[in-house]
């Protein structure tokens, strides 16, 4: 597997989620001017923004994991029994750190 190209691949979904995260935190924190109804809209609009912000974070944190492997060189290396993780499976799940039993076995 080719670490540069998903390297190169998780950076640019990382700059993605940041720009999309600047976004949102600059619209949040916007003074709203509205009349009572807009601002009602806006509130709800908010709260969509802030669930879209929650999940960029959270896919951030996994990015900047899966980073971090990549450079410590662990990136295909399961963090629970130390097999190496089929490249199918980090190709699904790029962010992975557990082979297919080792998360069956997280999970349960
Ligand atoms: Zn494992």
């Amino acid at each position: 597997m080719k670490h540069a190209e998903v390297r190169e691949s998780l950076l640019s979904k990382q700059n993605e989620l940041e720009d999309r995260l600047g976004r949102i935190t600059q619209h949040l924190t916007k003074p709203g001017n509205q009349d009572w109804s807009e601002q009602a809209q806006e509130r709800e609009n908010d709260e969509v923004l802030e669930a879209i912000g929650q999940e960029a974070k959270h896919e951030l944190i996994n990015i900047s994991a899966a980073l971090r492997r990549i450079d410590e060189d662990a990136y295909e290396i399961c963090d629970s029994c130390g097999e190496s993780i089929p490249q199918a499976r980090l190709l699904a799940m790029p962010y992975t750190q557990y082979c297919i039993g080792c998360a069956e076995k997280q999970q349960g």
